[in-house]
């Protein structure tokens, strides 16, 4: 495997051969990595909105994300910067927060706390970097300008700004999408459908922050691609989030980036998680089809491992089914792993060694058999050779 030494600049693809699915080409290609010189590999997933407690669909995307960190990680030695952004301002929030009677900032600082406790309580490891969309207005309002100095942004009736996607020739670059011919709606004054939304003009009664094109808050798409451009630059290499996400939030996000970096692409891997679906279902789990488990409600009947168990069960890219009979063999999976890890700690302690001695003195086993019976204990001396091979050692003693 790839030695804990090996400096960042050895991460070399092709001698590892690490091959990615990609969003955007539709099948596997090899780890791309756009400056040799960088000293990390950035990795940035979309948060969540926080106007709610999480459900076990978000959950199942963040557990995924964080294995497929792991691995990177541990198997293959990438250095991640990881960045995730919470949106904590949002039409949601603001309906939310009046039916309650509470402060919208209130109410995003309670959700987003229990996220963070959700994904502690999960085994998810937190991102480096934690980024609130309230702390980056100027930002976002700088890249706005821009797009709009650029061309490719125009100013409706009501004071909102959006972006112009027919003046990207590449916009479709995740999902294919049909251009109509550009018309002028009646609602809203948008020049095309898939134009969207860079910045919305204040109502009566929001909350709003003042710009130089009017006074409003973000659009959606435009926070994720300010804030990982804050703090990656104007390339990013691991870009993720729910399969839900890809179109139009992150086709978005890759047009208007690559608009203001002026570059051919902004992001060089995306990587999207299947959605999670009750038994029996076919739709995903989502608020709006009050079909939601919270996590709270999840850990109050499983442990956090076997929902781990039952995300690993299945591809990344997969939907998953999640239930009683799911669950049912992810915890049985889980069992079987415990007792395997569980039985090898032992002869490792020496608590089982005749079992492990009659296993591996048997005549019946080969020389190659021995080797990688051996391999499996790595706590036998590493001088000790095959009893088969004639004039050697034959005794194998454990470390103490
Ligand atoms: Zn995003």
């Amino acid at each position: 495997m790839f030695q804990r030494s090996s400096t960042i600049r050895k991460y070399c693809t092709t001698k590892f051969g690490l091959r990615l699915y990609d969003g955007r080409e539709k099948e596997k290609i090899p780890l791309r990595v756009a400056d040799n010189l960088k000293p990390f590999l950035s990795f940035y997933t979309c948060g969540p909105t926080v106007y709610d407690s999480a459900h076990i669909g978000h959950a199942s995307c963040y557990v995924r994300l964080d294995i497929v960190q792991r691995i990177m990680r541990h198997n293959f030695r990438l250095p991640l910067l990881t960045a995730m952004n919470i949106t904590d301002i949002d039409d949601k929030i603001i309906t939310r927060a009046n039916e309650r009677g509470v402060p919208w900032q209130q109410l995003a600082r309670r959700y987003e706390d229990e996220f963070w406790s959700d994904l502690n309580r999960l085994n998810v490891r937190s991102p480096d970097i934690k980024l609130r969309v309230t702390e980056h207005i100027p930002a976002i309002a700088r890249f706005v300008q821009t797009l709009i100095d650029k061309g490719f942004a125009y100013r409706t009736s009501d004071g909102s700004i959006y972006f112009e996607t027919s003046k990207y020739e590449h916009y479709g670059k995740l999902q294919k999408v049909v251009m109509e011919p550009a018309i002028a709606t009646a609602t809203g004054g948008k020049r095309h459908p898939s134009d969207f939304a860079l910045w919305k003009a204040s109502k009566p009664g929001e909350p709003f922050w003042a710009a130089n094109f009017g006074n409003g808050r973000p659009g959606w798409h435009i926070e994720c691609s300010t804030m990982a451009s804050h703090v990656f630059g104007s390339r990013v290499d691991f870009h993720a989030g729910g399969l839900d996400l890809r179109f139009p939030h992150h086709e978005n996000e890759e047009t208007q980036s690559c608009c203001y970096h002026d570059v051919p692409d902004w992001v060089t891997h995306w990587i999207h998680t299947g959605q999670l679906h009750l038994e029996g279902q076919t739709h995903k789990m989502s608020k709006s089809l009050k079909n939601t488990i919270t996590v709270a409600e999840l850990l109050e009947k499983y442990e956090p491992d076997e929902f781990r168990m039952l995300c690993l069960l299945s591809h990344y890219r997969s939907a998953i089914e999640f239930g009683p009979e799911s669950m049912t063999t992810a915890r049985n999976v889980l069992r079987k792993f415990s007792s395997f890890f569980g039985d090898s700690k032992a002869y490792i302690d020496g608590l089982k060694p005749a079992t492990f001695s009659a296993i591996l003195y048997s005549p019946s086993v080969t020389s190659s058999q021995w080797y990688k019976k051996r391999s499996m204990v790595p706590q036998i001396k590493a001088t000790q050779t095959c009893p088969h091979s004639s004039g050697l050692p034959t005794s194998v003693r454990f470390w103490q």
